[in-house]
């Protein structure tokens, strides 16, 4: 089998500065498994479930003693979530739920334990500026009634037309009124005519070191995070823009390669070296001439049009087409919420930080991850993350 030849990407015109932000990975311990086909179309054989672990991220601005959370997870107690969203949890559409900790314990232990032991903290929650929601959903909004009031929240254009008012005063609300009161909400309008890539942008915090922009499609308001994390790097933070990484790889501007480049992060079930056609015969554009140029070039999976999952699934399309463009460029690392390639491949915090993502090589290893969950002959790739929603160590009835 051939290599092919990439075809170039456009340019992305990201700003230029010097300014960066520290950005840090943080495990949500949140681990959710659905019917892959409430998310995606074609149906693969062998890939009936989508594991989803969940990420949450810490930006640090130095230049402007500044802390904001990307995401926050999912609160503990997930049946003390609204009404409305427990029942759409419990009522089939996730097969599996399991939270260990909240994002806010996190930070508060590591914060503690640093003290105690006289070393430096890397965040107090305390000490949040701000909670950055990519999205209203459940898993990314965290438990923000544990962060003080002075932590404001940061969300979208259309949010405030689309979720407010909470609950209870709207009965089938995703999110308490509670959550709001005494609590800056700050609605960004992308209305500067900034753009990167084919995205509207927004400059957060006014110095060129972390952008975020608009890429609705899963929900109206949904945003993504453009981190510096050095003088010409960059992390793309995606919320949910997409939920598995074979909706926006591979692509014409990034062929997948007969043979997996050898830093790749695979199964011990995988062969080494290992031929990219294992997976491209489960592509629905396989074919078995031309060397299989079309399942090389075209992503595994689109959104799912007839899911009711999407606030717009043509939307959401022409978004994720976007992301291709961002996932071309060596020069930006494309992070998902759910990313499986996360816990095999990037520091999470407080291990360490992802701004030195290039020199580490963590693009080249997990590029190619999602093979690991990819059907082998019908097979599936990994089991289930979790089985049935927990309630503190049982079944939830
Ligand atoms: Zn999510």
């Amino acid at each position: 089998m051939a290599e092919i030849a990439a075809v170039p990407a456009p340019p992305l015109n990201t700003p230029q500065s010097n300014n960066t932000c520290g950005l840090w990975a943080i495990d949500a311990t949140c681990e959710i498994v659905l019917d892959t086909k409430h998310l995606l179309q074609p149906e693969i054989k062998g890939h009936e479930k989508i594991n989803l672990p969940t990420y949450a991220f810490y930006i640090y601005n130095p230049r402007l003693d500044k802390r904001v959370l990307f995401d926050a997870g999912i609160r503990k107690d997930w049946w003390n979530l609204t009404p409305k969203v427990v029942s759409d949890i419990t009522s089939g559409g996730v097969t599996g739920l399991l939270v260990k900790d909240e994002v806010y314990d996190t930070l508060a232990a590591h914060h503690k334990s640093a003290t105690e032991r006289k070393e430096e903290s890397i965040v107090d929650p305390d000490t949040i500026d701000a909670v950055i929601w990519s999205h209203f959903h459940y898993d990314h909004v965290g438990n923000i009634q544990r962060y003080p009031k002075s932590t404001s929240i940061v969300v979208g254009a259309g949010f405030k037309e689309s979720i407010l008012p909470g609950y209870p005063i709207r009965k089938d609300a995703p999110l308490y009124q509670a959550d709001f009161e005494g609590r800056e909400l700050i609605e960004i309008s992308f209305d500067t005519g900034l753009k990167i890539g084919k995205y509207d942008a927004h400059d957060f915090f006014g110095d060129g070191s972390f952008y975020l922009v608009r890429t609705p499609g899963h929900t109206v308001e949904h945003i993504s995070g453009v981190v510096r994390t050095t003088a010409d790097t960059f992390v793309f933070l995606g919320g949910d823009i997409s939920h598995f990484p074979g909706m926006y790889r591979p692509t014409a501007y990034k062929p997948m390669p007969a043979t997996l480049p050898i830093e790749t992060y695979l199964d011990s079930r995988l062969p080494v070296p290992c031929p990219c056609s294992l997976f491209t015969v489960c592509h629905p554009n396989h074919s078995k001439d031309d060397d299989d140029h079309a399942a090389r070039t075209r992503p595994f999976y689109q959104p799912n049009e007839k899911s009711a999952w999407y606030y717009s699934t043509a939307m959401a399309l022409r978004t994720v087409e976007s992301l291709q463009e961002f996932d071309a460029d060596e020069n930006v690392f494309v992070a998902i919420a759910h990313d499986n390639a996360l816990r095999d491949v990037v520091d999470i915090f407080p291990k360490g930080k992802m701004n030195e993502w290039k020199a580490n090589k963590w693009g080249e290893k997990s590029h190619w991850h999602f093979v690991n969950e990819l059907p082998v002959d019908e097979k599936p790739g990994r089991g289930v993350l979790v089985d049935g929603l927990m309630k503190e160590g049982k079944l939830y009835q």
